[in-house]
């Protein structure tokens, strides 16, 4: 199990170092040869130049998503520092910040704890968690409210959302990989939930999903300590 996922990890950074070059390659020449040729390019023309970029821009996404799939580890015999929760989701806003101020978007907390998680991986399932949270969206304004519980052995981390909401029968398979709900029509991966679950399980913790349709979801979280 652990050569084959160190083999994993390993495809995983070649190919995806392989595969960045040549499409950041793509992206630079078509951008080239649109500003050099858009005053004689007709409106069908721009629209595939404008697919190209999409497409190229939609594959770098899936590239370091996997590469990030195939890296999580707590490192076996690592002490893991007490992350500050709070202080990671100030940052994981900053990031999604465009995104936020595109929808308008509203996302409150309570007080939150420090639990022993990486921060790069507790940031990761933030921007992931309220990422989704703000792209599934129900034509209203996005209201995101994170919540922090005690329970008995661990902290309970709710992240709630008023959007367009998951099926019952589909509330496990979201977090296996490459499943989506609404390929087509949304961009993505479809590898976000199944990091947050890999993540989240090799903290010693779970993840899963209570949701009603057209209401809105909410991502339960606990964390040992
Ligand atoms: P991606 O967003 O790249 O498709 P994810 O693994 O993050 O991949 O999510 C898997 C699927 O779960 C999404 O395609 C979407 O259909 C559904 N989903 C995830 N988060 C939410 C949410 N907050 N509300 C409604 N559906 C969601």
């Amino acid at each position: 199990m652990r050569r084959s996922n160190e083999n994993l990890r390993r495809f995983a950074q070649i190919a995806s170092h392989d595969l960045r070059a040549p499409l950041l390659a793509v992206l630079q020449c078509t951008q080239i040869l649109e500003d050099r040729c858009k005053n004689k390019f007709d409106e069908d023309d721009l629209s595939n130049f404008e697919y190209i970029t999409r497409t190229v821009c939609a594959m770098t996404v899936f590239i370091s998503d996997l590469l990030s799939y195939s890296q999580i580890s707590t490192g076996d015999s690592e002490v893991l520092p007490l992350t500050d929760t709070g202080a990671v989701l100030q940052t994981a806003l900053a990031n999604l910040r465009v995104s936020i101020l595109a929808t308008d978007a509203t996302v409150t907390h309570e007080r939150l704890p420090g639990v022993h998680v990486h921060p790069a991986q507790l940031l990761e399932l933030f921007q992931n968690l309220i990422g989704n949270a703000i792209q599934y969206r129900n034509g209203l304004r996005p209201q995101i409210h994170i919540s922090a519980t005690r329970r008995e052995d661990c902290w309970l981390v709710a992240v709630r959302d008023n959007g367009i909401g998951i099926r019952p029968q589909y509330c496990d398979c979201i977090f296996e990989p490459f499943k989506r709900l609404h390929g087509s029509e949304q961009p993505g991966s479809g590898l976000g939930l199944s990091i947050c679950k890999e993540i989240v399980e090799r903290h010693g913790g779970r993840i899963w999903v209570e949701s009603e349709i057209h209401k809105g979801s909410t991502f339960y979280l606990t964390f040992v300590g």
